[in-house]
């Protein structure tokens, strides 16, 4: 192994920029309530001052229309709200914005358009309990569970988080599911499935760089790693199926993680670990950087199953081992391989 150290040394810490320094993402044209003929809500509505902190995306489960008119997308706005005033019983459209098949962009509840112009402030909706104070709801026309969204309701969708995350600096990786907070189908297996193609869409749109981000688990046919190091299921904290673990040693015995990256460039590493007691606090991330071989060690007693920054490298495109999970420390305690995210930034 190059470079297995005793010693970590600091790595600068990357975060996305959620409002990037180039050119503002284009306004979409959004059809206000008045435009395409709301009823007033039947009671008062709530703003806040708080801004939403990510975006849920849904479809109506309603029918896949071949009507891809825009008298057609008012019509379902219309069709939304009588349903969620007069069935629901609620004041007024759950959403806060509704995409039609045919690609159009409607206001959902009202003052939604206004707060999201301001880019301050939210009306709370009503779309997801617990949610509704917290996340955006776009309403996406049709029902996903095996179709797939028509690519003018699809770019709409990105233009739409786009947006959204501009005004009020959320990162596309907040971009959700309604069940990943609730059990339900929605917003359907085939655009639920389009999620990760969304969030990076909408990055690419925000930030203008390509963007590009891979998970590679301890399973993963881009990690290695020798025989001494065992196999466990033993915390429910794992990322996938299972981790690698092993014993400290003062000789080169690392777990590698490869990826072939798609331009030179800086990129963030995070890692995801079970932590425990009885695991390494010091344990060496060697990372294959450009400008050398550099060690971040990390705490793998605390903040476990979830991804902890590393800190963010530069790199050369092209196939190569990124970081590694080194033996090599003087803590006590099994050294854990589970899984990496590289994200180009
Ligand atoms: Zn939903």
């Amino acid at each position: 192994m190059r470079g297995a150290v005793l010693l970590g040394t600091g790595a600068a810490v990357g975060g996305f920029a959620a409002r990037p320094a180039g050119a503002a993402v284009p306004t979409p044209t959004i059809a206000s309530c008045a435009t395409w003929g709301a009823r007033p809500p039947s009671s008062p509505l709530t703003l806040i001052s708080t801004n939403p902190d990510k975006i849920l995306v849904h479809h109506t489960a309603g029918a896949n229309s071949t009507d891809l008119s825009l008298a057609h997308a008012y019509a379902i706005a219309r069709q939304i709200q009588d349903f969620h005033m007069d069935s629901n019983g609620w004041s007024d459209t759950g959403q806060h914005f509704t995409i039609s098949r045919g690609g159009y962009v409607m206001e959902g509840r009202h003052n939604s358009l206004a707060k999201l112009s301001a880019g301050s402030g939210m009306v709370v909706g009503a779309h997801c309990p617990g949610q509704n104070d917290k996340a955006i709801g776009i309403e996406n026309e049709g029902l996903y569970t095996t179709a797939t969204p028509p690519a003018a309701m699809y770019t709409k969708l990105v233009d739409m988080c786009a947006y959204i995350c501009q005004q009020y600096g959320i990162a596309p990786t907040q971009i959700y599911g309604h069940r990943d907070f609730i059990a339900t189908l929605c917003p359907g297996d085939v655009l639920y499935g389009m999620l990760p193609q969304l969030r990076t869409d909408v990055a690419t749109k925000l930030n203008g760089t390509p963007a590009w981000s891979t998970i590679i688990d301890n399973t993963s046919s881009s990690f290695r790693a020798s025989a001494n190091w065992g196999t466990s299921t033993f915390s429910a904290q794992r990322y996938g199926a299972d981790y690698r673990y092993a014993n400290p040693v003062a000789a080169s015995d690392p777990a590698y993680y490869s990826a072939t990256l798609p331009a030179a460039g800086n990129y963030k590493i995070e890692t995801w670990y079970p932590a425990n007691a009885g695991y390494n606090a010091t344990t060496p991330y060697v990372v294959f950087a450009s400008g050398g071989n550099q060690t971040v060690t990390v705490n793998q007693q605390a903040n476990g199953g979830k991804w902890n920054t590393v800190g963010t490298f530069a790199f050369g495109s092209g196939a190569r081992d990124v970081v590694a999970v080194s033996r090599w420390t003087s803590g006590a305690g099994y050294v854990i391989a589970d899984a990496v995210r590289i994200t180009r930034v």
